[in-house]
């Protein structure tokens, strides 16, 4: 997700560790990594981010006064300076960290899979009723749904995202992803 987060100050290993925890977090609440212009979007921040926050410890090196459009970046320092494995001082450096990129990325429809009235309304409205993987005959008995945007990259579970397809096609395209 963060392909150049070795260049900034975020891969020291207090706030790598923030950052680890949060993409795993925001993992399991359904964000999806996949988009490169929103991975750009996530990296834009993190290099703002570690680059403000050097530029708030110079200052304070040479005392100098911070701003208050620094805040951020000296609240973020506070976390990484002194007793950086404190539980409080972990969570206020995660609740920055997540008020930053955890708007960014999409997240998956909560919902996996497609209704009993979205199956009917789709099955009626298609009069070839064959598989989008094979073209072999389908049955009401047998089809299935395939998402056309997969459904781990943020296709939706809607009509408009879905197509007809016999049970092995359907199984094959989600072996493929997984692998
Ligand atoms: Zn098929």
């Amino acid at each position: 997700v963060l392909p150049d987060i070795h260049s900034t100050r975020l891969a020291r290993s207090a706030d790598f560790f923030s950052v680890c925890y949060l993409l795993n977090e925001l993992d399991n609440e359904g964000c999806i990594f996949s988009d490169r212009r929103r991975n750009a979007e996530a990296m834009r921040l993190v290099t703002w981010l570690s680059d403000g926050v050097d530029a708030v410890r110079q200052k304070a090196r040479r005392a100098e006064g911070v701003g208050s459009k620094q805040a951020l970046f000296r609240d973020y320092l506070l976390t990484i300076q002194g007793d950086t494995d404190s539980q409080s001082t972990r969570l206020r450096r995660h609740a920055i960290l997540k008020d930053l990129l955890g708007g960014i990325f999409e997240r998956r429809d909560s919902l996996r899979l497609f209704t009993a009235e979205q199956r009917r309304l789709i099955w009626n409205s298609d009069d070839k009723r064959r598989c989008k993987g094979c073209g072999d005959q389908l049955t009401w008995a047998n089809f299935t749904l395939d998402h056309v945007k997969a459904h781990s990259r943020g296709g939706k579970t809607a009509i408009s995202n879905a197509a007809l397809m016999c049970r092995s096609c359907n199984s094959r395209k989600g072996g493929r992803r997984a692998a």
